[in-house]
């Protein structure tokens, strides 16, 4: 058992932000990685729109940027994830997937998001086999190749394009006749002449045994069955909130979005702070995750100031 005084769960932009927060504030955090150390920005190429790189960054590298920021102000940060929580407090009780317990007053939850699958035939089944949930990370397997994409918010716009980068020709199924992407990026996929844009199209199946052979899909308005060959089929329909561990202690909303004091990082329980995409369905962008994450760990500190632990 070891005794902390402020513990970061998740390694996001809103778990580094606050790290970086706590430790200056001499919090001395102890931040928890989970099985995704550096958050989404992990699988993305460029990112364009966060303040201070005028030129964009990698997301990777972007995320070392953080994390060396965060070390510097001497934050320790562990390569576990956290399996269960005890939220009765005051001194909150936190297991990590080695065993450890953790007793302290202050948690910030910064556990973000998950990829979310279509749970039709054919997809799980060919997982790693030609379905992938990250374009960035696996598309380089099918250049020169035909790949369907599914999606129609910012990152199937992103994805896509960059698979019309290495792919031969790139098919963007959208289940409406709009896209909710920014304009900016659908404009970029308008633009791009290898990519093709299927709306109102519904993947109903995955086929293919070994790998991916094709799609079977249903146009929404006609109901007409077409298939297409593809040997690569990739899912970008959106996140989960990786909330699921804290759902016997916090209040959650429909979609599984931890719910907060509006405009605060407080959750129902004193000493539970929430940041980034685990408390925030309608933003999702990097700059609002480390925004949070901040607030997150100024509430921390003025909480255990207020409450003398
Ligand atoms: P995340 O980045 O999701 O990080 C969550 C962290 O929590 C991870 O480290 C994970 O390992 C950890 N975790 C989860 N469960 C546990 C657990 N049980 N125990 C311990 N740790 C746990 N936004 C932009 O502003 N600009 C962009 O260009 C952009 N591009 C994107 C491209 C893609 C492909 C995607 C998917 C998203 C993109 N976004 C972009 C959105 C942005 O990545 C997110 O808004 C942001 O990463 C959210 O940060 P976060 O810290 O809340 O969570
Ligand atoms: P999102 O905005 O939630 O969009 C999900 C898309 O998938 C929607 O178009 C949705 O269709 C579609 N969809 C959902 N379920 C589906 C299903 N079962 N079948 C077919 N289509 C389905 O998710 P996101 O694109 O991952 O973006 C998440 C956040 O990250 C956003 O805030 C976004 O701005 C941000 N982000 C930013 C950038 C950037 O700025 N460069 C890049 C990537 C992500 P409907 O529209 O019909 O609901």
């Amino acid at each position: 058992m070891e005794n902390v005084k402020c513990l970061i769960i998740g390694s996001g932009p809103a778990g580094y932000s606050a790290a970086i927060y706590a430790a200056r504030a001499g919090l001395n955090p102890v931040m928890y990685t989970g099985p995704q150390p550096g958050g989404q920005l992990m699988i993305t190429n460029d990112v364009e729109n966060y303040p201070g790189y005028p030129q964009g960054r990698g997301g990777p590298e972007m995320m070392e940027d953080f994390r060396e920021q965060a070390e510097r102000f001497v934050t320790v940060i562990r390569n576990e994830m956290i399996t269960k929580v005890d939220f009765t407090g005051p001194i909150h009780k936190v297991w990590s997937e080695g065993g450890h317990e953790i007793h302290t007053p202050a948690v910030i939850i910064a556990t973000g998001a998950s990829a979310k699958w279509l749970g039709i035939p054919g997809e799980h089944e060919l997982e790693n086999k030609g379905v992938s949930a990250c374009a960035v990370c696996d598309g380089f397997f099918f250049r020169k190749q035909d790949v369907a994409i599914v999606g129609g918010g910012d990152t199937a716009a992103e994805e896509s394009t960059y698979l019309a980068k290495i792919c031969r020709t790139v098919h963007l199924l959208v289940r409406r006749d709009e896209m909710r992407a920014s304009k900016i990026m659908q404009e970029r996929v308008l633009n791009t002449p290898n990519l093709i844009v299927h709306w109102n199209t519904s993947p109903e199946q995955v086929l293919g045994v070994d790998g991916v052979t094709g799609v079977r899909m249903r146009n929404n308005k006609t109901d007409a069955i077409t298939t297409l060959d593809v040997t690569g089929f990739f899912v970008a329909i959106g996140h989960k909130p990786n909330t699921d561990i804290f759902a016997d202690w916090l209040d959650r909303d429909d979609s599984g979005y931890l719910l907060t004091t509006p405009g605060r990082t407080f959750t129902k329980v004193p000493g539970v702070f929430v940041s980034g995409d685990a408390q925030d369905k309608i933003y999702r962008q990097a700059v609002t995750a480390a925004g949070t994450g901040c607030m997150a760990a100024l509430d921390a500190e003025r909480y255990l100031v207020e409450t003398g632990m």
